[in-house]
């Protein structure tokens, strides 16, 4: 089992998450908070001040810039679509890519990491994006997330830091553990 660093870029926030010695390090990615667990504790433990499940293994954050480039590839098929083929496509094909891309950016805005105050803006741009692909307009909606992910702290796989408000949050380290017997 490994176990991950996080520590912010600009202030002292830090944090072990996964299995330790003597108990199980367990991060909240919205409060951005460590709670200790005991070994053994239920993988679906929540955090006890916001209720979101805590991670306990790799942290969710740093799929969101693959989410965002698997989001960006259904929308930009779908302008492609529309460019190309205009309105000789079927309404269910356009249809298809419109409901994928809407259950994409639904499961994302519901990632706990979003909801901490300084993802707000990044929160707030998935949720444009929806919105965009509720009207069955993947064009703005492609550039919201094509926005989101020419970000800085997105593109290194980081958050915003709830702590400073100034810096990042990222993995800088992973600790390889014991091979379980
Ligand atoms: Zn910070
Ligand atoms: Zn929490």
């Amino acid at each position: 089992m490994s176990r991950w660093h996080l520590a912010c870029d600009a202030c002292d926030a830090a944090a072990w998450v996964g299995p330790g010695a003597t108990g199980l390090d367990a991060w909240c990615e919205s409060c951005q908070s460590a709670h200790g667990l005991p070994l053994g504790a239920s993988a679906d433990a929540a955090c006890p001040d916001c209720g979101v499940q805590l991670s306990t293994g790799a942290p969710r954050f740093m799929e969101l810039h693959g989410e965002l480039q698997s989001i960006a590839g259904v929308l930009a098929a779908w302008t492609g679509d529309r460019d190309h083929r205009a309105e000789n496509l079927p309404a269910a094909e356009s249809g298809g890519a419109g409901a994928l891309a809407a259950g994409l950016l639904g499961s994302l805005a519901r990632e706990p990491f979003l909801r901490s105050p300084p993802a707000a803006p990044l929160a707030a741009a998935v949720l444009r994006a929806a919105q965009s692909v509720a009207d069955h307009q993947p064009e703005p909606a492609l550039r919201e997330v094509r926005a989101l992910m020419e970000r800085g702290d997105v593109r290194r796989c980081r958050v915003p830091c709830a702590r400073c408000g100034r810096g990042s949050i990222g993995v800088d380290g992973v600790e390889e553990g014991e091979a379980a017997e």
